[in-house]
């Protein structure tokens, strides 16, 4: 219960967003669904990198009959239509993100899962260097950094309570 401030509510347009890509996805001849709506809006109320499972809990909290297979085809649907990215950080679940048009790199942790996004114009460049070097001109790149957050390694570094009982 230290410093970290609760993130639950996402963005402020999250719910704007959501609508404007029902009515998106309504207009491309697919029928409204409440189910599939309810997943949209806890998609974009997310902070992103989302696995399916997380994104269960989620749209459940706004509509309890949401099921697995309704998130599966929903966030398929996004991806394709061009609203999400789908993410393999390892681990055999795919993580979404809100397709943001705007190039990024992440960072994994590979203890809890979290996942930050950077982007460093040095490191852009000299990932064009190595590849011209090579005779290479880039198209695209994925760029990701597994390691420990700061969260998991101060819970590494603190000594086990246990067997240290005070009276
Ligand atoms: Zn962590
Ligand atoms: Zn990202």
């Amino acid at each position: 219960v230290s410093g970290s401030p609760k993130q639950h509510r996402g963005p402020p347009d999250a719910a704007e967003r959501a609508a404007s890509v029902s009515a998106r996805l309504a207009r491309a001849g697919l029928k409204r669904s409440a189910v599939r709506n309810a997943v949209i809006e806890a998609f974009f109320a997310s902070e992103g990198h989302v696995t399916v499972d997380e994104l269960l809990l989620r749209a459940r909290e706004i509509l309890p009959s949401v099921g697995p297979s309704t998130v599966y085809r929903t966030m398929k649907l996004l991806v394709e239509h061009g609203f999400a990215t789908s993410r393999d950080f390892g681990g055999g679940h795919a993580r979404f993100e809100p397709a943001s048009g705007r190039h990024h790199d992440h960072v994994v942790c590979t203890r809890c899962g979290a996942v930050r996004e950077f982007e460093d114009q040095e490191i852009e460049l000299l990932q064009q260097q190595v590849a011209r070097r090579l005779g290479f001109e880039i198209d695209s790149h994925r760029l990701e950094l597994y390691g420990r957050c700061a969260a998991c390694r101060a819970a590494d570094a603190r000594p086990t309570a246990r067997g240290r009982g005070r009276p």
